[in-house]
């Protein structure tokens, strides 16, 4: 049996493999701390929860179509003009399997063999798979650690050529656990302005920002941005709602009715009833977003100090996203091994502790920690890697 080429070329995401490792050694009866995954640990709010039920009762059972409801729709433009400044009309709207399915169909109606996509380094770890399975190349602009891995926008300029197709921007970002300032991202989309490329603007973790970081969304920031933006965000960080699977893509309207009609002819609509209930989280009460956010503002803290404190490990203080990146590259002659990957597996088998290796969004000196697990998990963890390297 031989499998496509396209397929063999691409690895399974590492984010999703730790997760399921820690679960199925937790399954096993093992006491393992989990920093993998970025999945919040709370509960879904009920009043959400609620809302799927009673769609349950009312029967949303059924086909909707294939890109989104037109409720939803409608919900979410409105979301977009209310919350971010930004002006699209439901037509111009999405509804996804996630936001990772609403990336994945945007590369796909996009990208043709040749073109090239400038991928911002650290990176999350689907977008490199995505480009490539969409035909794209891959361009990787490295941020410097000393500057918090930020691009300055000359390095975006001299990057873009004649194949440059799409730019990739992730603010705040995973797995760096950093966001733009408005004033950085400001001057970035000043430069922009008036070169041929796509922007795709990944908002997901908008509403997880700590101390005095602001979100702004990147269309909002020089005059005819939106005609050539493509903003992505969808419910599962902010209402900590990863299974259900609702995300979303707002852009210029022939991106998005080709992605739908890909989305026809590939996964149907996302769930009716979880749309339904989408609308009840956006239009409801936000305190639960608030609280969410309070509380891993004091996680990101945590660990942040935490982490300084073990002799090798240096991490930048958090701003977004709920991620420490962590270098550990001094503390591999320690445990014997050469790599992030290989330092991973020793923490997981010695110490019962799951992390992500750095490889995973381009940096083998680094290992990601999620803060989305309570505090006592947290000083757990901690507790062990500081014994496993003293
Ligand atoms: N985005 C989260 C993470 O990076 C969820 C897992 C995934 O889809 O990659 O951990």
């Amino acid at each position: 049996m031989k499998i496509s080429k396209r397929a063999a070329g691409i690895t399974a995401s590492a984010t999703l493999a730790v997760s399921a490792k820690a679960k199925q050694m937790k399954a096993q009866g093992l006491d393992v701390v989990s920093f993998g995954a970025g999945e919040p640990d709370f509960d879904t709010p009920a009043f959400i929860k609620d809302a799927a039920k009673q769609a349950l009762d009312a029967g949303l059972t059924k086909y909707a179509p294939a890109s989104g409801s037109p409720d939803l729709k409608k919900a979410v433009s409105e979301k977009l003009r209310r919350q971010n400044g930004l002006d699209y009309d439901p037509s111009q709207v999405v509804i996804s399997c996630g936001g990772k399915h609403a990336l994945y169909g945007a590369f796909q109606v996009l990208l043709d063999p040749g073109d090239e996509v400038l991928l911002p380094s650290p990176y999350w770890v689907s977008y490199p798979e995505q480009i490539k399975l969409a035909g794209g190349t891959v361009v990787e602009l490295r941020g410097r650690e000393d500057n918090d891995f930020k691009l300055s926008p000359d390095q975006i300029l001299k990057a873009i050529n004649q194949r440059t197709k799409i730019l990739v921007l992730n603010s705040p970002n995973n797995p760096g656990g950093f966001a733009y300032t408005p004033a950085e991202l400001k001057s970035i989309a000043q430069g922009l302005v008036d070169k041929d490329i796509i922007i795709f603007s990944d908002e997901i973790y908008e509403n997880l920002t700590y101390g005095h970081q602001e979100f702004v969304s990147f269309a909002t920031l020089a005059d005819g941005l939106i005609d050539k933006t493509v903003t992505f965000n969808g419910l599962a960080k902010t209402y900590s709602m990863t299974g259900w699977r609702i995300g979303y893509a707002a852009g210029p309207q022939e991106i998005i009715s080709a992605m739908g009609s890909l989305q026809s002819h590939e996964t149907s609509n996302p769930v009716t009833f979880c749309m339904s209930a989408a609308i009840t989280a956006l239009q409801g009460d936000q305190t639960c977003v608030q609280q969410m956010r309070d509380e891993f503002a004091k996680r990101a803290d945590h660990m942040f100090k935490r982490l300084n404190a073990i002799e090798g490990i240096t991490c930048i203080k958090p701003t977004g996203a709920f991620y420490c990146f962590a270098n550990v590259s001094a503390c591999y002659d320690r445990l014997g091994v050469t790599g992030s990957l290989a330092f991973s597996d020793a923490v997981l088998d010695k110490a019962n502790v799951a992390l992500v290796p750095g490889v995973a969004f381009g940096w083998d000196t680094h290992v990601r920690l999620s803060f989305a697990t309570s505090m006592e998990q947290i000083d757990k963890g901690l507790d062990r890697l500081e014994k496993l390297l003293a």
